[in-house]
């Protein structure tokens, strides 16, 4: 608390994101990066955007990255939003669509938990609708009266996919009163057995947007694109959405995305091939990892994500995640309500996840739990 502080920042409950440590000693398996390097044409675009045009302001609009965008996900470039990460376009997103009305925003229990921090950031009122018991979402909870309703597909930290017709029902149902469905496909490329058109994956509801005009696809090149460190992300959904994007960004800053990210960004979402090969890797190693700990009677969750949500019987994942600690691994625990007892843990190399399951099997079997 601070004299200094008006009463809106008082109220707030920021996002406490993965801790991210300066040492490199550690196996970081806790924020859901992607193992392998961003595709070299990456590094080479931003070595020449790295010129002396820096002296001058990005292009605002990310006319060409918003295009390439487009011709990837078979849509036009003003149904492209782009931010810097896609948290900023779901900030946009929560600033411009939600908080209307006299109901609640709907997104699920356990999803997210950067959903409810945005709510109270731009004071929409909502109420987190239950998973079911086996951890998926149940979409016909969300057709009811709403103010708007969010949610991941596949869900985080779950790695539950969700059929895309299902998104399509919700986003019908609230179309009905004119609210907006924001789905964030941040993990989507991983789903099932990886991207099948371009970067496309095969749960995404970005081909709908046409029929669905209150429907918003979120993405992100911080997971499948290998670039968390760049911060770009991007929406689509149809222009009005793409406006009230715009709007929000023009009141807030006028250049969120700068002149070393579109041009990484624009390479990146043009090279499918090589995006399409790491992913399938990921895939594979995740499908990997599930199968050994099944055989060590620990459960995981089926993943449509590059990271998986496990538990240990009888085990406290707080505990689990200190003993892995100890041995060099982190990994990420969440202490709420129904998933204290799990792990969330990002698909690294596969050597890298040699290592885990060498100290998941220690921190069993040596008596730390
Ligand atoms: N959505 C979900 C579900 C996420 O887990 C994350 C990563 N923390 C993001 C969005 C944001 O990713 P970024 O801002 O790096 O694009």
């Amino acid at each position: 608390m601070s004299v200094y502080w008006n009463s809106r920042v008082e109220k707030l409950e920021p996002y406490v994101p993965g801790e991210q440590p300066r040492d490199g000693k550690f196996i970081k398996l806790n924020t859901n990066e992607n193992p392998y390097p961003p595709s070299p044409r990456v590094i080479e675009a931003i070595r020449q955007a790295a010129g002396e045009l820096l002296r001058l302001y990005p292009d605002p609009e990310c006319t060409k990255l918003r295009r390439v965008i487009a011709e990837q996900y078979q849509v036009r470039p003003d149904q492209v939003f782009v931010g810097n990460g896609s948290d900023e376009v779901l900030a946009f997103a929560f600033a411009a669509f939600f908080g209307n009305g006299d109901a609640p925003l709907l997104f699920p229990d356990i999803t997210y938990s950067f959903y409810p921090v945005y709510a109270g950031l731009w004071d929409a009122p909502f109420r987190r609708v239950p998973l079911a018991e086996d951890f998926r979402i149940a979409v016909k909870d969300y057709f009811v009266k709403s103010g708007g309703v969010i949610f991941p597909n596949p869900n985080a930290p779950t790695g539950i996919g969700m059929p895309v017709h299902e998104a399509l029902e919700a986003a019908a149902f609230q179309g009905k009163d004119n609210r907006v469905v924001v789905v964030d496909e941040a993990y989507g490329a991983f789903a099932g057995k990886g991207p099948e058109k371009g970067m496309l994956g095969s749960l995404s509801a970005a081909p709908f947007i046409n029929d669905y005009p209150n429907l918003l696809t979120v993405h992100t090149l911080s997971k499948m694109g290998a670039l968390a460190g760049l911060r770009a992300g991007f929406a689509i959904g149809n222009e009005a959405l793409i406006q009230g994007l715009c709007r929000v960004r023009d009141s807030f800053n006028s250049y969120p995305v700068d002149r070393l990210a579109q041009a990484g960004a624009a390479a990146a979402v043009a090279d499918t091939a090589y995006y399409a090969g790491i992913t399938r890797k990921v895939i594979a190693t995740r499908e990997r990892i599930r199968a050994a700990l099944d055989r060590l009677g620990i459960e995981a969750l089926p993943s449509d994500a590059n990271f998986i949500f496990i538990r240990c019987p009888g085990k406290d994942g707080a505990v689990l995640a200190d003993a892995l600690r100890e041995k060099g691994v982190l990994v990420r625990h969440f202490n709420k309500e129904r998933i204290a007892d799990f792990l969330r843990v990002s698909i690294g190399t596969d050597s890298e996840m040699d290592e885990f399951l060498r100290a998941v099997k220690e921190a069993v079997n040596g008596g730390t739990l």
